[in-house]
């Protein structure tokens, strides 16, 4: 099948929205302007088989994963998406229906958060597939959430249960931007960011950009249930330290008011019944991260990995 043919079958199941003038099939898309007061929001991100996915991989969850990324991206800002294109890499002699069922993957999510899918292009690549997004999306100029902004005494949150995830999660992950909203709307964070890093490097990006330290409690981290089960290997690594530094968590990281943190536990509960959040440390003017455990405080090496006896 030749690449017109292929976008021929794709472009009539498209997510769209009403925003959309025209989408995909003109030299553009043509989109309405966003309202006044707020800000544009633009990222792009890539998923790469053998480096984000194994040609094993479920292709529907191949583009969930891509999109979700981008969402995800957007969340930490508390942003809402708008419009997505994509650019799909593909060897020759790939299979239509492989195609066919990504597209599946990466527009149920995006009718999912109201996102329109409103073009790109389709490359050939020697090998490998690969899917490139650029998602445009939108957040009130007054409510846009930087990483910058953390203060000391803020208390740190995290969403979701870390670690592990590249047993699965990584492929299926639900980008909080539902969360995020919510947020700005009744606890809005001094500072915010996406867990793709993994915990201790993300948590450092933010610390840096906001010019303060922080001391996590052990204890206080969740733990997933893949990161426990992993540490049970011989040669895996211990569950807090997976919930550190395993990356591709997409779970949210945020700072606000230590004096915040009861009442938000509290509503956070009722909202999001079947989402964790755990408060899990504190901001702090000494530079630099540190963890506190049972055995006293320690800092955390630099590259984000820690040593556990
Ligand atoms: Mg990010």
């Amino acid at each position: 099948m030749n690449e017109f043919d292929l976008i021929q079958r794709l472009v009539p199941h498209l997510a769209t929205n009403a925003g959309v003038v025209s989408g995909a099939g003109d030299d553009c898309a043509v989109l309405k302007p966003v309202e006044p007061g707020m800000y544009l929001l633009f990222k792009t991100d890539a998923v790469v088989e053998g480096v984000h996915f194994t040609p094993d991989t479920a292709p529907e969850a191949i583009g969930h994963k891509a999109l979700g990324r981008c969402l995800s991206d957007v969340a930490a800002m508390a942003g809402l998406p708008l419009y997505a294109v994509v650019t799909l890499g593909l060897p020759p002699n790939f299979e239509v229906p492989r195609v066919e069922q990504i597209y599946t993957g990466l527009n149920r999510l995006a009718r999912q958060h109201t996102v329109a899918v409103v073009g790109g292009e389709t490359v050939a690549s020697p090998e490998r597939i690969f899917l490139s997004i650029a998602l445009i999306g939108k957040v009130e100029m007054d409510k846009c959430v930087h990483r910058s902004g953390a203060k000391p005494g803020d208390a740190l949150f995290v969403t979701g249960r870390l670690g592990g995830s590249l047993a699965g999660r990584h492929l299926d992950f639900e980008p909080r931007v539902t969360e995020a909203r919510w947020l700005v709307e009744h606890f809005p964070p001094h500072a915010m960011i996406d867990l793709s890093d993994g915990l201790a490097g993300d948590l450092k990006h933010l610390l840096r950009a906001s010019g303060v330290g922080a001391e996590l409690l052990a204890s206080a981290i969740p733990i997933s249930r893949a990161a426990r089960q992993r540490a049970k290997e011989p040669s895996g690594k211990t569950a807090l330290a997976a919930a550190l530094t395993d990356g591709e968590d997409f779970e949210l990281l945020f700072t606000l008011n230590g004096a915040e943190a009861v009442p938000l536990l509290d509503r956070w509960k009722q909202r999001f019944p079947d989402t964790h959040l755990s408060c899990i440390g504190k901001i702090t003017q000494i530079p630099g991260l540190r963890l506190r455990t049972k055995e006293g405080v320690r800092t955390l090496a630099e590259n984000g990995y820690v040593h556990f006896a």
